[in-house]
């Protein structure tokens, strides 16, 4: 068993203070029944805790780190840009550099404006379409995350699941959620019925168009065309939440990899390099009404900060320029996904395995995982146990079933055989 008394020291620290001892709850590794670890520093493809356990990272802080921790072209970026000032709050040459990027990148990203989180792009973006149409309510979608904003925290997926119980936050009230309509996920009918139990009403459909937040699910044929079509028949606008798709399962995010272009679309966690970023954008008809040249308000002291500007810029540009990038991750992917399918079909496990490109999700579970219903089927016991002896081994996972894999630029060949080695052992075969 490694060695993770330093960890364990100051997780105790940790819980005097910071509730549950972390700053996001998924970070707890409560879903698998452990306490985490506490990390030091990355490198690469690597993370090293306090205890210097050396670990393979599958995270990539959540997705970020597409070109690997420690980038050395991002880091030179942030080392040069802080020398001049760590923020202004006011405008800089790189917001303008950043939001041509993007723009240029995404068809259909006309105009976009910058923010720190991925809830906030999220959250503001809907505000948008309700400021845009003069609706007010939403359809989401069973299972997809789109942040922490009151009106989302229903049927929210990612660490809302894996606590278990109810889905929804306490603290939400129901008139924050109750313009909140859910469909199902891959269930076309359930969007249809809503739009037709609520003609007129709805000013916005988001959602993952690969769902990462219930593990990855990807869209079944026609289900993107199908709210593609409904949204533009009815006037709603549709909202492509690629906060981890973006930039990931292709330069162009999930949109360019399906060929479909939504109204509005939200990004985080890759468009800032490894620093607080999110960002939402689209139509420039409807971005408009964004203050300061509309009515929709939406405002940030150091949203476009020229640190984290400078480092998202930097990855993109990185990630622009080398096609490369996409070719590698997306074989890592087929090495890695296939690899446990195969695993898992050997030992005769009730297991499934679904990926999209570089992410993905081995399911505790024999059904066919197409929504939230049979995501929820896992055995999350089972997911507790194989993350245990696989983080035992090396191999760092998300702390819950309901999460995605993450591969980077920085991972081989070689650590992923590692990582199936040792899979191979716990499924004994
Ligand atoms: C992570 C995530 C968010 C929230 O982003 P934060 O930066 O954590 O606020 C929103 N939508 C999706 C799809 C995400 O994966």
């Amino acid at each position: 068993m490694a060695n993770t008394a330093k960890s364990a020291a100051l997780f105790t620290e940790a819980q005097k203070y910071i509730p549950g001892g972390v700053n996001s709850p998924a970070r707890a590794f409560q879903a698998v029944g452990d306490t985490p670890r506490f990390i030091k520093k990355a490198e690469a493809q690597y993370l090293y805790d306090e205890d210097d356990n050396k670990m393979i990272d599958y995270i990539g802080s959540w997705g970020p780190m597409i070109l690997g921790n420690n980038h050395p072209a991002v880091l030179k970026a942030v080392e040069e840009v802080i020398q001049d000032g760590l923020s202004f709050g006011a405008a800089t040459a790189r917001e303008v550099d950043m939001a041509k990027l993007v723009c240029e990148i995404l068809p259909s990203v006309e105009m976009v404006r910058m923010v720190n989180s991925g809830t906030e792009a999220t959250m503001s973006a809907l505000r948008t379409a309700r400021g845009y149409t003069g609706r007010n309510r939403i359809i989401k979608f069973e299972g997809c995350y789109h942040g922490h904003s009151d009106g989302l925290l229903v049927k929210a997926g990612s660490g809302l699941i894996a606590e278990g119980g109810t889905p929804d936050s306490a603290g939400v009230t129901p008139g924050c959620a109750q313009d909140t309509l859910t469909a199902q996920y891959n269930n076309f009918e359930s969007v249809e019925k809503l739009f037709s139990a609520y003609k007129g009403e709805i000013a916005a459909v988001i959602l993952e168009p690969v769902a990462a937040n219930m593990g990855v699910v990807p869209p079944e044929k026609d289900f993107l065309e199908k709210i593609r079509k409904i949204c533009t028949e009815e006037g709603t606008v549709l909202i492509f939440d690629e906060v981890i798709t973006g930039f990931r399962l292709a330069l162009g995010g999930a949109q360019e990899l399906l060929g479909i272009k939504p109204d509005l679309s939200t990004f985080g966690k890759i468009i800032g390099g490894g620093m607080p970023v999110g960002a939402y954008g689209g139509k420039k008809e409807i971005m408009e009404v964004v203050a300061p040249l509309g009515p929709v308000y939406q405002a940030g002291t150091l949203s476009g900060n020229p640190v984290a500007m400078a480092a998202g810029i930097t990855q993109l540009t990185y990630l622009k320029e080398h096609p490369d990038v996409y070719t590698k991750i997306n074989a890592l992917g087929e090495r890695l996904y296939g690899g446990l399918e195969e695993i898992v079909k050997k030992a005769g496990a009730p297991c499934k395995v679904n990926h999209v490109g570089s992410i993905g999700t081995l399911y505790f579970t024999d059904q066919n995982v197409r929504d939230f219903a049979s995501a929820k089927t896992a055995d999350l016991k089972g997911y507790a146990d194989y993350f245990k002896f696989m983080m035992d081994k090396g191999s760092y996972f998300a702390p819950a079933q309901f999460e995605a894999m993450f591969l980077s630029y920085a991972h081989t060949e070689a650590d992923i055989d590692r990582t199936l080695a040792a899979a191979a052992e716990y499924f004994g075969v």
